[in-house]
């Protein structure tokens, strides 16, 4: 478990904590304590929906003897995660073209011989910040002389117009609360089988939780449902095991503070209209 940086707030009696509970590859776990789940699902929702990403849009192919057609090929690049500059960049207003102003686009070209695989790090862009996230990402095989030259733009976008420009995937749960009621009871192996997470152990032979792996608990209630007696089980009400997977296209930080800026603007809107 990692515990990196506590933060503390109070707002008129509102206390929120949040720190980094843990973390693997692309994922980062945060535990938010003293919020409600219409509040961590808010986050979840601006992230998804409104934290812009830089995703290929327009594509020219001039050469492409693959065996992958136009139309399938356009839509593998515009699904590529890409390094994103969120400074440099703008989102295009609807009625402009995003080719005519440099701050709405960044040019790339692509141009390969076979044999080969074309991968991520194949693209070229125009601006050397912006790279495929995963630049190993295959994109097409090309056989002995088969050919693959395009060119075209990457916008920035918001995934609430296609889920290609959301920058992560968001889940949430309720932090578990998980307590043995009777400990020597004579259900005990039974209660060790039934957790599929194997969150119950025997020490002599007392039947006791896991404690240190009590975050892994998939809120599936098997051990409240088929042992009432046993095991009690309450999924704390305000606190949650926020996990952020990012797709690579912005950090972690940067994908919390730009939702947390989305929504402080959409409420302002609010109240304005209030
Ligand atoms: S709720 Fe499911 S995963 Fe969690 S301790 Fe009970 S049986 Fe195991």
């Amino acid at each position: 478990m990692v515990v990196e940086r506590k933060v503390e707030r109070e707002v008129g009696g509102f206390k929120m904590q949040v720190e980094l509970f843990n973390e693997r590859f692309d994922t980062k776990v945060y535990l938010i304590k003293g919020v409600n789940a219409a509040f961590v699902n808010s986050i979840r929702r601006a992230i998804l929906a409104y934290v812009p990403t830089l995703a290929i849009e327009e594509v020219d192919f001039y050469k492409n003897s693959s065996p992958v057609y136009n139309e399938v090929l356009a839509h593998r690049l515009g699904l590529l995660p890409l390094i994103t500059d969120l400074d440099t960049y703008e989102i295009p207003p609807k009625d402009v073209d995003p080719r005519d102003f440099a701050k709405y686009h960044v040019a790339f070209k692509i141009k390969k011989t076979g044999p080969c695989v074309v991968r991520g790090k194949d693209i070229e862009f125009n601006d050397p910040k912006i790279k495929v996230a995963q630049p190993e990402m295959p994109i097409v095989t090309l056989l002995e002389g088969q050919e693959l030259e395009a060119t075209g733009i990457a916008v920035l976008g918001i995934g609430k117009e296609h889920a290609k420009w959301s920058p992560a995937h968001v889940y949430y749960k309720n932090y578990p609360q998980i307590k043995v009621k009777k400990p020597t009871t004579s259900k005990a192996d039974a209660i060790v089988e039934i957790c599929p997470k194997k969150l119950f152990k025997i020490e002599n032979s007392k039947l006791k939780v896991d404690e240190g792996r009590i975050h892994e608990c998939s809120l599936c209630r098997a051990c409240v449902e088929n042992f009432p007696e046993e095991i009690s089980f309450e999924p704390k009400e305000d606190e949650f095991l926020f996990s952020v997977e990012s797709f690579g296209q912005l950090p972690h930080k940067v994908i919390l503070e730009k939702a947390s800026e989305v929504l402080t603007e959409q409420l302002n809107k609010i109240s304005k209209l209030l």
